[in-house]
């Protein structure tokens, strides 16, 4: 019975994963699609657990542990889950990431003594090369996972350091140089232990797993701070790919499946990532874009003039007569938590006749979809979202833009100024339309620390304030209307 039972369950884990991952594409499934494959996950775990037995027919044993285990890591998760801030929320992804890399590099440092132990006393009783008793995909599956695995770890928690605020900036001419050599002993390091199985194999072992765990630090450290998104997503794949190699290590299907979803959705979010910002994976990695050149507190470099400023009455009354406006949210939104205001607005400019859209940028805010995650909080209608190069298709036949804490993705420098650390991003290009109303606290720069020339074209009006105070004011002024 057992025999049918853990594989069936296995099944169910791995098919639960997958429509879990179908139904994370959207957002009105998303919230189910995570608890379908939890479900799944914990239907894996539970028969692991308990019906899992080895070829002499013993059980996993260990229960106070695994429980201890469970129970701690779920409480830890849970309340880290539920207190974090949307706005910290890349931070905790990373964190998380890097427990899924450590768990990996520990499993493969576990694999490693069990089948070693006791080597070096066997070689030298017998005279030769006793390592090369490891069959060689069980050893190769060990290694690789190892340096996958550390890299993953120590990547991601400098990411999270990086994030917030922790962890400083540091990088030193020829970086990059240096990342790259130290890649390369590595790689040459492993394919000598999988090849030769010298003698001292342990030590060799324990050498490269010190060089993954350091390549991980420096491999993230040079990285832009604005760019740190790709690389989390980057070192999830190396994750998920780490899990995959414990796949096969236990022969564990639903391990294995869970891992090649984590590898392939990791590289694919990090593609499309890339792609919209129209920078290659290469640049991204040694860019070093949003990093060092951050602007403590003020402006840029260059002085850019004379800004306008409109009030609220003047901005109420510009959307109420418009017959079409598109609102463009970016991080400080999700500061302020105006995303309920905001939705307020925009069922107040819809009674009046005003068609309200939403210009949602790919990297607006903190994380990947952090806007649409935002916005469909506040229930507004997800049709309404429209993607950048939609916005940028209707945007000649918009009366109003209104930029709620948006900064880098409506920056022209992308465009205009090779010369730009976000040079080649594309943006949401709201001067195509009639007016652009940018509702912001100060003139302070965004995320890439540089100074926004928008906010000084003839087009632009400043409407200064909290995003939230700002719009419910603006709802005030409109219901007056
Ligand atoms: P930016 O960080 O460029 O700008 C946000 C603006 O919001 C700031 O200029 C700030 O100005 C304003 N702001 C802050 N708080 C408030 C508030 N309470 N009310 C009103 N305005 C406020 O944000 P964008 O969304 O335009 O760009 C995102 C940036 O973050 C990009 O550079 C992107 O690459 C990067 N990034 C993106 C990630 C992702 O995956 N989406 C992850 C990590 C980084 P002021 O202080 O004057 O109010």
């Amino acid at each position: 019975m057992t025999q049918i039972i853990l594989p069936l369950s296995y099944l169910i884990g791995s098919v639960t994963f997958i429509i879990g991952l179908k139904m994370l594409s959207h957002p009105d499934s998303a919230r189910r699609g995570n608890m379908v494959a939890a479900v799944g996950m914990t239907i894996a775990i539970l028969a692991t657990i308990f019906l899992y037995t080895d070829e002499d027919g013993n059980k996993l044993g260990n229960y106070g542990w695994i429980f201890g285990g469970l129970i701690i890591g779920s409480v830890v998760g849970t309340l880290a889950a539920k207190k974090v801030q949307m706005t910290a929320m890349p931070e905790m992804v990373s964190l998380f990431n890097g427990m899924g890399g450590a768990c990996a590099m520990l499993i493969s440092i576990i694999e490693f003594k069990h089948h070693t132990t006791g080597m070096t006393e066997l070689y030298e009783e017998a005279g030769g090369s006793i390592f090369s008793t490891i069959p060689g995909t069980l050893f190769i599956t060990i290694i690789v996972g190892m340096v996958i695995g550390s890299v993953s770890f120590a990547g991601s928690i400098i990411a999270w350091g990086k994030l917030n605020g922790k962890i400083k900036d540091f990088s030193f001419n020829g970086q990059h140089i240096v990342n790259l050599l130290l890649l390369g002993v590595i790689t040459a390091l492993t394919v000598y232990i999988i090849a030769a199985r010298p003698d001292n194999t342990i030590m060799l072992f324990y050498t490269v797993l010190g060089m993954a765990l350091l390549y991980g630090i420096m491999f993230v450290f040079p990285i832009g701070g604005a760019d740190m998104p790709v690389v989390i997503s980057l070192l999830n794949s190396f994750t998920g790919v780490a899990a995959a190699f414990g796949g096969f290590l236990y022969n564990n299907p639903v391990m294995l499946t869970g891992g090649i979803l984590v590898g392939s959705a990791g590289t694919i979010l990090t593609i499309l990532m890339c792609k919209a910002m129209n920078r290659s994976l290469k640049n991204v990695l040694i860019g070093s874009f949003g990093g060092g050149n951050k602007v403590a507190g003020g402006g840029g470099s260059k002085e850019q003039g004379t800004y306008k400023e409109i009030s609220l009455n003047d901005t109420a009354t510009l959307m109420a007569y418009a017959s079409k406006v598109l609102i463009v949210p970016g991080y400080g939104l999700a500061v302020a938590q105006a995303q309920h205001a905001c939705h307020e607005l925009e069922k107040l400019l819809e009674e009046k006749g005003v068609e309200v859209n939403y210009g949602i940028h790919p990297v607006a805010g903190r994380m990947p979809g952090h806007m649409n995650v935002l916005l469909a909080e506040a229930d507004v209608p997800y049709d309404k979202l429209k993607e950048m190069e939609d916005a940028n298709d209707q945007m000649s036949s918009t009366n109003v833009v209104l930029i709620l804490g948006a900064n880098d993705v409506v920056n022209p420098a992308a465009k205009d100024d090779p010369s730009s650390p976000i040079y080649g991003m594309p943006i949401i290009e709201v001067e195509k339309a009639e007016h652009v109303i940018v509702n912001k606290r100060s003139m302070k720069p965004g995320y890439a620390g540089i100074e926004n020339e928008l906010f000084f074209r003839p087009k632009t009006s400043m409407l200064f304030g909290d995003a939230k105070k700002v719009l419910q004011d603006l709802v005030a002024e409109l219901k007056q209307m």
